[in-house]
């Protein structure tokens, strides 16, 4: 459990090697940026690089939560399925909202380059399987993609996503390539060095306790010190807290587990070719190499907060049953991050108030919205973009306290079992039909043999015999009676002989 991996546990400590900085002194700023994950940084970056004096004001240390314990995938789209939101917001709104995401994907490209974050580890495409049989169905998603929201995604048939991923578990996949993964933990630490740079000033270990959003200039209070600031975005995701309790209800907390796995060695080669992001289209498993011969692999989930460590069982398990050649796999390291979810699964960006901002409740899919949520938030604040808008069909709704939380467990709990009885089911239905595919295959090898064989010279038919004769007779009768069958062996006793 103490090993860890160079991507995975690099940058797990940056924050407490280097010196944090709590604000001990009372300020006047432009914007006020309430955490320093994703979304916060993001702000402040962009804010910053268009010139706003900028303070980052979080309450343990940068990307203490979801931000500096992803996966680093980073792809185009939602939490919301993409038929979904045309439903919801209509086509055009939707094609707007999605090319959207795609910027958020290509902000976090244009940012995650060698030069400006050193071994930040881009490796290109992700893949997402399906596990069950539904080639058809995909068909209508890859062309509403490619053609209507300009984004590239190939379909894989069967062969080539088990080519790939040596498993019988999945069927069709909806290849990504313009999507890519990076180390996680070092984008985090490296957004909050360029916002440094461009001027932000980040300070941890300073929760902010209260706001008073009301008035030209805001007033932010935390333990040891006061701000006035014109703008406050909120980005502190389900740990807002006493700030605005009411808000921080509109999100259901879910504690997503992950693992890295000891090196593997040869054998994960075999098991698993795909270089990039593998997420299953019911949401249960997200996975990568990592390091050469490392898993990295996210599954299981709670409504409450729980030891990550008593999860790598789990996670060890759920390894073995996708992928049962690798074996017994070891655990070197787990952990884990709350993320926010949304009752009608989109992000919450936009302006609650005058001066006062939201961006959260990414869900499992924060760095490209995210980095979309920053821009915007930035560039409306300085810049009068009015884009933010398109996200306000998206109310703030009551996520259900602690009833929700209890709903929330179940559904996904529920969503696990079916997708593992559909998944079954599918695998299955894949069995019987090999099985009948076989059969088929040896009637036809039969057939074909048959149809070549010499014919054997038929024996002379004996004379009818006296005796025989009524009992044909009987039997003939029988048949136009429909008794079929009682009487047949007789009449093959008449009449012996091919057929
Ligand atoms: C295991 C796992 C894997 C994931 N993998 C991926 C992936 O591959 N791709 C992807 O796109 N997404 C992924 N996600 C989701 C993504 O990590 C989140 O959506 C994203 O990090 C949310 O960022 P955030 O800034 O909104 O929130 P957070 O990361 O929670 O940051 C909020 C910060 O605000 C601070 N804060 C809160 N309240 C206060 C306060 N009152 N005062 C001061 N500070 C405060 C907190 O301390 C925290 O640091 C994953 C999540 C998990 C858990």
């Amino acid at each position: 459990m103490s090993e860890t991996s160079s991507e995975a546990g690099s940058l797990s400590d940056t924050a407490s090697v280097r010196e944090r900085s709590r604000l001990s002194f009372d300020l006047d700023v432009d914007i006020c940026v309430v955490g320093a994950g994703l979304a916060g940084l993001t702000v402040a970056l962009e804010a910053a690089r268009l010139g706003a004096s900028v303070a980052v004001l979080e309450g343990r240390h940068v990307g203490w939560n979801a931000s500096g314990h992803q996966l680093g995938t980073v792809m185009p789209g939602y939490g919301l399925p993409i038929d979904e939101l045309i439903e919801r917001v209509g086509f055009e709104d939707a094609r707007e909202l999605w090319s959207l995401s795609k910027q958020g994907a290509d902000y976090i490209r244009t940012n995650a380059t060698e030069e400006l974050m050193p071994g930040i580890g881009l490796s290109e495409g992700a893949l997402e399987v399906s596990n069950v049989d539904v080639g058809d169905r995909l068909i209508s998603r890859l062309q509403l993609l490619n053609e209507d929201f300009e984004t590239e995604v190939e379909g894989w048939q069967v062969d080539r996503v088990r080519d790939q991923l040596k498993t019988g578990r999945y069927f069709h996949g909806v290849y990504y390539p313009g999507a890519f993964q990076l180390d996680g933990r070092k984008y985090v630490h490296g957004l909050a060095a360029l916002a440094r740079r461009a001027g932000a000033r980040i300070f941890e270990d300073t929760p902010v306790v209260s706001i008073d959003p009301s008035g030209i200039r805001k007033r932010i209070v935390t333990p040891s010190a006061r701000l006035r600031a014109s703008h406050i975005v909120l980005a502190g995701n389900i740990h807002l807290g006493a700030p605005l309790r009411r808000l921080s209800e509109t999100l259901l907390p879910i504690w997503r587990y992950a693992a890295v796995t000891a090196p593997l060695g040869e054998r994960l080669a075999e098991a698993i070719v795909f270089q990039g992001s593998v997420a299953d289209s019911d949401g249960v498993d997200h996975y990568r190499i990592v390091d050469g011969d490392r898993l990295m692999w996210a599954s299981p989930e709670t409504t409450w907060a729980a030891r990550p460590q008593r999860f790598a069982a789990a996670i060890a398990r759920r390894i073995h049953t996708i992928f049962p050649q690798l074996g017994e796999v070891q655990i070197a390291d787990v952990f884990s991050g709350a993320v926010g979810q949304t009752v009608h699964g989109m992000p919450q960006i936009g302006q609650l108030r005058r001066g006062l901002w939201v961006a959260s409740g990414f869900g499992r899919q924060g760095l490209n919205t995210s980095a979309m949520a920053g821009q915007l938030i930035a560039q409306s604040i300085l810049r009068g973009d009015e884009r933010w808008r398109l996200f306000s069909p998206f109310e703030l709704v009551w996520a259900g306290g602690s009833i929700g939380r209890v709903a929330g467990h179940v559904v996904a709990l529920w969503v696990r079992g079916s997708s593992a009885t559909a998944g079954a089911l599918a695998r299955y239905r894949e069995r019987a039909r090999a099985k009948e595919r076989i059969r088929e295959a040896r009637l036809v090898e039969a057939n074909r043999r048959a149809r070549t064989r010499p014919a054997r010279p038929r024996p002379p038919p004996d004379p009818p015999s006296l005796e025989r004769l009524p009992a044909r007779v009987a039997s003939e009768s029988e048949q136009d009676e429909g008794r079929l069958h009682s009487n047949s062996q007789e009449s093959e006793k008449v009449w012996p002989g091919p057929v």
